[in-house]
């Protein structure tokens, strides 16, 4: 099953009605190849129902991420989201051009053990986003295995 496929079995799941906004919300987050922002939705929901208000954009991307499905990435202001099943990974976020890109876990495993020794303070990185700016932006040149490494899809 697709990633797209199995989160509209898991709204089924939940009990709450797949409506064509929904699907359409949740089939927008999930073929984009990146992270997308709720411009882009708005954008790409609006070409298929040009009815369709912000509003009803907003709350059903509310609605996705109280039920899990959806992830929100906040770093820089902007929000980005993705499906959930995407994995557990954290991000970086360009404040240039509001780009997010996976951060595998191992980077922050040092990090979060040092506060546990340090601190005794487990925390909670699941969503952790740092702000920055990334390397078509002027960032730092990044070596090539930083850079696979960063690559998901
Ligand atoms: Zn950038
Ligand atoms: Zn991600």
């Amino acid at each position: 099953m697709t990633r797209h496929g199995a989160a509209i079995e898991a709204l089924k799941r939940t009990g709450h009605r797949l409506t064509p906004q929904r699907v359409m919300v949740l089939s927008v987050i999930a073929e984009q190849p990146a992270h997308v922002g709720v411009e882009e939705i708005q954008s790409r929901v609006k070409a298929v129902y040009p009815y369709m208000d912000q509003a009803t954009v907003y709350r059903t991307i509310h609605l996705l991420k109280e039920l899990g499905l959806v992830t929100e990435i906040q770093a820089g202001g902007a929000s980005r989201y993705e499906l959930s099943a995407s994995g557990r990974h954290h991000h970086m976020v360009c404040r240039e051009c509001g780009g997010a890109f996976d951060l595998s876990p191992s980077y922050l495993e040092e990090f979060r053990a040092t506060l546990v020794r340090d601190f005794g303070f487990e925390p909670d990185l699941d969503h952790f986003a740092v702000a920055g700016r990334c390397a078509s932006c002027g960032g730092k040149r990044v070596s090539p295995a930083a850079a696979i490494s960063t690559e998901r899809k």
